[in-house]
């Protein structure tokens, strides 16, 4: 494939742009390597590049994408709304409208907040804990992202029961150690956490179901052992749903599971592809935030109306069944395949999904926290990567991320990724 124009524009972006990239998750250098693709549009369930080629997107801007690119009823609220002006510095009623159908869809937000990013919203339900519990340690779990606020910046100590170290320059080390890091599925090592530091942890903050080591379940139980523990020594739980929620369904995944947090912090599918964030949770902890209460939090941008349009717009789309269950079985579909071209190829994989979420990790064992996933192999993902993306296939260039299904993929998308990948796995094969 022929991608010159993304070439000379990678060189000009490099440049100007420190790394040539404004997130680096989108940097192929030190992971996948080669070229960023540079794309000038997208529609449905495709990209079109510079260079005039089409891709079928599984990147699905890492998330936000859930009913396709340039979704009609999305556009049009997105260009009402910049013909009313974007940003008037008051409230208005598209607040109100979009914070109900919030708490309608996912009933553990009594009160809501919104904010401009997944970080922002973490980072603010890490101040409430605190401000709340008056304590300040935090556990987290390993490989979990959280966005790049600086109590989350953290990695884990030399095992459950020590305190973190910065995974970041420019992180104290004072954060890091208000920051314990456990291993996701295990609770054994959580118990342990919680008893050497139990009565200083202001909150727990999880992904209930992961997807920033590709996508992982909770063990059954994980999430209810959690709470318990978590509540019997006083702290608070926080759900990092910014990619599970409405991913998998019309709500939340702990509606899914049914184990509610303290307090959620949200993002990315509720801004219907714009910049977004959210927090709620119980009254009597979201009354700590000012105006209310003593925990700051504040934003020029926060609950702007294109946003808040958008979002509602996507909350409208979402709000058809059908959409999750065209997400179900184009998921099946595309996992079933997969796995038969593998086997056929004789490359064990392990596919981890959750409806139209999936990563396919190249190992034989399976992956149920980050350890597992960083232990499966990155050269043989690169390889692959890089055969899907010359035959117009577009993941996500690292091991760790989830393949993304959109409403506007078809089966026909999955028959031409599936006919992709048996060359990919070959190639695989014989790399
Ligand atoms: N939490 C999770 C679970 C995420 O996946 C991300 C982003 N990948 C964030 C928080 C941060 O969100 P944002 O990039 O919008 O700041």
């Amino acid at each position: 494939m022929d991608i010159q124009r993304s070439q000379e524009l990678f060189a000009e972006a490099e440049s100007h742009i420190v790394g040539g990239v404004n997130s680096p998750s989108r940097a192929f250098k030190g992971v996948s390597g080669g070229t960023p693709v540079f794309m000038e549009k997208g529609e449905g369930a495709y990209l079109y590049d510079v260079d005039g080629n089409a891709y079928i997107d599984y990147i699905g801007g890492y998330g936000p994408i859930i009913t396709g690119h340039a979704h009609p009823h999305i556009t049009r609220a997105i260009t009402d709304a910049a013909e009313a002006g974007v940003l008037y510095g008051t409230p208005t009623s598209l607040e109100n409208r979009f914070a109900e159908k919030l708490k309608e869809a996912i009933p553990s937000l009594e009160k809501v907040r919104f904010v401009n990013s997944g970080t922002e919203a973490v980072m603010t339900t890490i101040r409430v804990a605190r401000a709340y519990t008056g304590r300040n340690k935090i556990i987290k779990f390993a490989g979990c992202y959280h966005g790049h606020a600086d109590p989350v910046l953290v990695a884990a100590g030399s095992g459950p029961a020590t305190l973190g170290s910065p995974d970041s320059a420019g992180v104290t080390k004072n954060t890091a150690a208000e920051i314990i890091t456990v291993p996701f599925n295990d609770i054994e090592s959580f118990e342990q956490a919680m008893g050497t530091f139990g009565d200083e942890i202001a909150a727990v903050l999880v992904e209930p179901i992961v997807g920033n080591f590709g996508i992982v379940e909770p063990k059954p139980g994980f999430l209810e052992k959690i709470n318990e523990i978590t509540h019997d020594a006083g702290a608070l739980v926080i759900y990092d749903e910014v990619i599970s929620a409405f991913r998998f369904h019309y709500g939340a995944a702990q509606d899914l599971i049914g184990v509610y947090p303290d307090l959620t912090a949200m993002g990315k599918i509720i801004g219907g592809g714009l910049p977004i964030g959210a927090y709620g949770g119980k009254v009597s902890i979201m009354e700590e935030v000012a105006p209310l209460g003593p925990a700051y939090q504040a934003g020029t941008m926060a609950g702007n109306p294109v946003s808040m349009k958008a979002g509602i717009a996507c909350l409208e789309v979402l709000e058809d069944a059908r959409v999750y269950d065209k997400l179900e079985t184009l998921g099946e579909k595309l996992e079933e395949g997969l796995n038969t071209l593998a086997k056929k190829a004789q490359v064990p994989i392990q596919i981890n999904r959750k409806t139209g979420a999936l990563t396919v990790y190249f190992s034989s064992q399976p992956v149920e926290n980050y350890d597992d996933a960083d232990a499966t192999n990155g050269d043989q993902f690169a390889t692959f990567f890089h055969s899907l993306l010359n035959e117009g296939i577009h993941l996500a260039p690292s091991k760790f991320e989830a393949w993304f299904l959109t409403s506007a993929h078809s089966e026909k998308d999955i028959d031409t990724t599936l006919t992709a990948a048996e060359k990919a796995f070959h190639a695989v094969k014989s790399s």
